[in-house]
């Protein structure tokens, strides 16, 4: 019972340090990529009014019919023992919340909005490599613009971003036009009498989603459905000359940029929000169902679904996936590195009243390289000093830095080479408390 307790909830996990860091590295590099460009962070609830996602999400989509974590939030003053209060859900993804928190402040109405964040987002899917109950992203949202420069513009910072973590050769971008919301329902009016003219050869599953959802029929992998999907109605076709324009304008900026997309009819999307612009970067010689690092597009219609207003307020975002994107990294550039620290500092131990003045040197010592920068992981297991030194090359520092009796007497410290690559001269000085950090950081 005890070591069930032990263990994280299904389809969520611990980070070790290693892996953390590399999480925090993607976090960081996304971040500048979108601070380069003028967006902002917005934070948003983790926890939203589960009634927020059901129209923009699409009430028949699987996230929202089963794969939201969802409860009851009870004010416990109500006295009502648990009942009552509203339904909330963790949020399985944040465009929705930063639209919904734009609107409640009236931003967006005055002028273009340019809004990043990075967090978690939960969804109750069946876990596997690369899907997790909990997951990362980070995002942007270009709130207030219906301009074709925006599309381009977000996928132009995912670009710039991938070249910064090096992984835009392992990359494709993939891009479809939704078209809007009149031009889809025509679509699906004539996919779901296309798909009844076959009703007889279609798999279970699929005849129950022709009236609710046949576009999810384009999915399946039935060989007999896959045929008769094939040769479905499709969605280029009912497009009008507008739609098209728009989209053939975001191309264009993207090629102006040098930047290669495919085209892909079958990009839909999971979510019901999309029109016009969607866009998705996938794992090049990946043919995994979890192969999609990041996806995107225009939502011009959430903010009315959502409550905004009838007056539509044009957007348009994207969402990576962190743990993706840091996995791509470690398999294009080698796994998880130990996340050292710089210094190991090892502190003697003589016995008796010596150790207080040793202890007090080596706070001294351990102030002077952390005001320089430096981290600095001051030893506590006790120990001699050469049982110290092994714990600081297991925990594979660059240096360990020594304080003990003589080193506090001459207000000075010795620095150690833990590293194989240093001139043999070099692998061991001592420096007096001013030339310390110096000393230090050259041998790092
Ligand atoms: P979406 O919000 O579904 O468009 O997803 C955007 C990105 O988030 C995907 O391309 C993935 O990189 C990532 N993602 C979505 N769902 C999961 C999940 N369950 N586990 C891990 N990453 C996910």
């Amino acid at each position: 019972v005890k070591e069930e307790l032990l263990r994280p909830v299904r389809g969520m996990s611990d980070v070790p340090p290693s892996r953390a860091r590399r999480l925090r590295q993607v976090e960081d590099a996304a971040i500048a990529a979108m601070r380069r460009f003028g967006y902002r962070e917005i934070r948003t609830p983790i926890l939203e009014k589960t009634a927020l996602f059901a129209r923009p999400l699409g009430e028949h989509s699987d996230l929202v019919e089963k794969e939201m974590f969802t409860f009851n939030s009870n004010n416990d003053d109500d006295g009502d023992d648990g009942k009552g209060g509203e339904k909330v859900s963790l949020r399985p993804e944040a465009t929705v919340s930063v639209a919904r928190a734009l609107l409640a402040q009236g931003i967006g109405r005055g002028g273009v909005a340019r809004m990043f964040y990075a967090g978690a987002m939960f969804r109750r899917e069946r876990p596997q490599r690369g899907r997790y109950r909990q997951f990362h992203q980070f995002g942007a949202e270009v709130v207030g613009s219906g301009d074709a420069e925006a599309d381009a513009e977000l996928i132009t910072m995912c670009r710039d971003l991938w070249r910064d973590l090096q992984i835009g050769d392992a990359l494709d971008l993939q891009i479809n036009n939704l078209g809007e919301a009149a031009e889809r329902a025509r679509h699906r009016e004539k996919l779901a009498d296309y798909f009844r003219r076959y009703a007889d050869d279609l798999d279970a599953d699929s005849r129950r989603r022709i009236d609710k959802n046949p576009l999810r029929i384009l999915d399946s992998k039935e060989p007999r459905t896959k045929e008769i999907a094939a040769n479905a109605p499709r969605l280029a076709d009912e497009l009008g000359a507008d739609s098209r324009r728009f989209v053939d304008e975001v191309r264009a900026k993207l090629a102006a940029a040098g930047i290669a997309a495919k085209e892909n009819p079958a990009l839909v999307r999971g979510l019901d929000y999309y029109n016009l612009t969607v866009f998705e970067w996938t794992r090049k010689n990946d043919a995994r169902a979890q192969n999609a690092v990041c996806g995107g597009g225009r939502y011009d219609g959430l903010t009315a679904q959502i409550g905004g207003g009838d007056k539509k307020i044009p957007a348009c975002g994207f969402a990576a996936g962190i743990e993706r994107v840091a996995e791509l990294i470690a398999e294009e550039h080698g796994g998880d590195e130990m996340d050292a620290p710089d210094v190991y500092l090892v502190v003697g131990a003589e016995g008796g009243d010596k150790d207080e003045k040793i202890a007090r040197h080596a706070a001294v010592v351990a102030d002077a390289l952390r005001a320089a920068g430096l981290d600095v992981f001051r030893n506590l297991d006790g120990g001699n000093i050469s049982r110290q030194l092994h714990r600081a090359s297991i925990k594979r520092v660059k240096i360990a830095i020594i304080v003990g009796e003589d080193e506090a007497a001459q207000n000075a410290a010795t620095i150690k080479f833990m590293g194989e690559k240093a001139p043999p001269d070099s692998r061991q000085i001592r420096a007096p408390l001013a030339d310390l950090a110096a000393a230090a950081r050259k041998m790092i």
